[in-house]
């Protein structure tokens, strides 16, 4: 495993996965004597295996982590630098039937580049077909090719830390007797791109004004009445406060932007079927 952020977790967070493994089976890995998850080939180093999905509790089964060969796996971590169309080949090889290792045996680098390159320029390219395989869709088509995924919050297919679930939600929202403005910020939040947005974005669009201060204190204080009612354990700050916000969303700054916060999605899902003007 490399020294690097994928999904939205640290290299830190992602090397605790391993030893989880170990403590939960006993055994040094997942997946023994299974075939690459994306290319099929049979002879898969045992110790070859990838996680979209480090949030505990760690899963070792699809859809959170696949056992992959070699050049399968080097070809989704590098697909965010490759060359253009060098990752849509790729994937067209191995659904052509090829195996990962035998995607430079079968092509020179000057063809893959040539085949890249019409690829990137929007034509399209078909392969021959090497072995007969199952039809799409294949789950490496529905990874994200935004180098921000790397570490921003809304790549985590599950918050790091579990939150309650929609009807837990859903229940608390009706307890809490929320104002039409605590619903527009739930739904404001749950409907922004990537479930992701800034307390300027908030405050502009379920306030109506541009003071991101005051929707901090207004959706902080939401956060805060919803924390006590589902009795969960918010994040704590380095001197110990409580972090009210975190039951409901993640938050990260992203470079040259102001801080976000990404929605957690049970809470975005609840938030969603709010009932647009129903006064407390
Ligand atoms: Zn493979």
């Amino acid at each position: 495993m490399s020294n690097a952020p994928y999904n939205g977790y640290s290299w830190q967070q992602r090397s605790r996965i391993i030893p989880a493994h170990r403590k939960l089976t006993g055994r040094n890995q997942p997946f023994e004597a299974e075939p690459c998850a994306m290319c099929g080939d049979p002879h898969r180093p045992p110790g070859e295996w990838h996680s979209e999905d480090y949030s505990e509790p760690y899963a070792f089964q699809p859809p959170q982590s696949y056992p992959l060969c070699k050049p399968c796996h080097a070809r989704l971590h590098k697909r965010f630098n490759a060359l253009p169309g060098e990752w849509e080949l790729f994937c067209l090889h191995v659904e052509a039937g090829g195996y990962g290792s035998e995607f430079v045996q079968l092509r020179t680098l000057p063809e893959r580049r040539a085949l890249g390159e019409e690829i990137a320029s929007g034509h399209k390219v078909e392969l021959p077909i090497i072995r007969a395989r199952s039809p799409g869709p294949y789950w490496w088509r529905s990874l994200t090719l935004d180098p921000e995924s790397l570490l921003a919050p809304w790549a985590r297919p599950r918050p790091l830390r579990p939150r309650p679930d929609v009807a837990a939600f859903r229940l608390a929202f009706e307890e809490a007797g929320l104002s039409d403005r605590d619903s527009a910020f739930l739904r404001v939040h749950a409907n922004a791109p990537r479930r992701t947005a800034t307390m300027r974005m908030l405050a502009q669009e379920a306030m109506g004004k541009d003071d991101p201060k005051t929707a901090n204190l207004l959706y902080g204080k939401l956060a805060g009445r919803l924390t006590s009612l589902l009795q969960w354990k918010p994040d704590l700050r380095n001197d110990g406060s409580p972090v009210w916000m975190s039951l409901l969303a993640e938050g990260w700054y992203p470079p040259d932007r102001e801080y976000e916060w990404t929605m957690v999605p049970s809470a975005a899902e609840a938030a969603r079927s709010l009932v647009v003007g129903k006064s407390a």
